[in-house]
């Protein structure tokens, strides 16, 4: 049996690997891939210690760093998801995509969150083609161009502030009268002259052709339908946590997020932690998923020393 099963291999996962095979813990590492999130980012400016990175170079500079230390302590297995995780005698037991299994006295979870996808009509057909869930990889392919940034959170305003730099006109789209952002935030980006909102509208329907050509919205009280001429769509509508495997294991919060103990990072069940974008935790950044995976790694080191 393995001292530890680490389930991810973004910023956290990376991290409790690496400090994991320092610790000599005997260990797995099962991954879909290594890297997380922002490695579709053209550049990641806030990596402490790197003044600006890539996202596919830091996601290299992560396998890299697990490569140096895992010597015969840390197994990798990427390219695999986990899905199922239960208790079994002495610890707990990891079944992978491929029907493999793996058992360890604990567990990290660090699986982080994926993108919340579009539901109109159309959006799935047109990812890609004009339909993007990442400003920073494909804004500039808009330069010129009339798009819509879909959601009324931070998210979206910081999507429609990056876009404004280049895009013809941006226009905002928000199902609710208020928007979640921050009003400073809001207040700055709607000042710009070519940017517009649209409030209490909902997105019916993506059209186009071989590409995108426009957005049909909805209004939420009159019904009234409007196509906004446009040639991209960028969604922001939030994340949902990759915890699938992990339901009826330990807590998870209202929309799936592992509920941890801020201290050590320890979930509700003993002998389980988790760490990053999969947890409860209020702000999602690298370096605060890599600084939890540390924290839950040295908190597990002593679990497993002193049991
Ligand atoms: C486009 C974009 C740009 C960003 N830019 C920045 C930035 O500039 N600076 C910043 O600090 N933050 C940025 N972020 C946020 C940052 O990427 C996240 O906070 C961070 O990646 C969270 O790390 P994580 O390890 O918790 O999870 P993730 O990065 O989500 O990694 C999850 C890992 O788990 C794996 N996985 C998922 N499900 C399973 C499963 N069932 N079984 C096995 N493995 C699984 C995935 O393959 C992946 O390896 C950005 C996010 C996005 C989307």
């Amino acid at each position: 049996m393995n001292d530890l099963i680490i389930i991810g291999g973004g910023p956290a996962g990376s991290a409790a690997g690496v400090y994991a095979a320092r610790k000599y813990l005997k260990s797995v590492l099962i991954a879909e891939e290594i890297g997380g999130q922002s490695t579709v980012s053209d550049g990641v400016e806030n990596w402490i210690g790197t003044v600006k990175i890539s996202g596919a170079d830091l996601a290299k500079s992560l396998k890299d760093h697990l490569e140096a230390y895992k010597a015969d302590k840390l197994e990798t297995v990427i390219g695999e998801r986990v899905e199922k995780l239960e208790k079994i005698d002495g610890g707990f037991q990891a079944t992978t995509s491929s029907g493999k299994t793996y058992q360890a006295k604990a567990v990290l979870i660090a699986s982080g969150a994926s993108r919340k996808k579009l539901l109109a009509k159309g959006a799935d057909t047109f990812e890609h083609k004009g339909v993007t869930y990442c400003a920073s990889c494909d804004g500039p392919i808009f330069a010129g161009q009339d798009v819509v940034v879909v959601g009324g959170g931070n998210a979206g305003f910081e999507t429609a502030a990056q876009l404004i730099a280049y895009a013809k006109s941006v226009t905002l789209i928000h199902k609710r009268a208020h928007f979640k952002a921050e009003p400073i935030t809001v207040n700055k980006v709607l000042a710009h002259p070519n940017m517009k909102a649209i409030t209490g509208v909902v997105p019916l329907e993506v059209t186009g052709d071989k590409f995108v050509t426009g957005l049909i919205i909805e209004n939420v009280e009159t019904k009234e339908q409007t196509t906004l001429p446009v040639s991209g769509v960028f969604v922001e509508i939030g994340v949902v946590p990759n915890t699938h495997f992990a339901k009826g294991v330990v807590e998870l919060d209202e929309v799936g997020r592992v509920i941890t103990d801020p201290k050590n990072q320890h979930t509700s069940v003993e002998g389980i932690w988790a760490a990053g974008d999969c947890t409860d935790e209020l702000y999602h950044q690298n370096n605060i998923a890599a600084g939890d995976a540390v924290k839950a790694l040295e908190d597990i080191y002593v679990h497993l020393k002193t049991k």
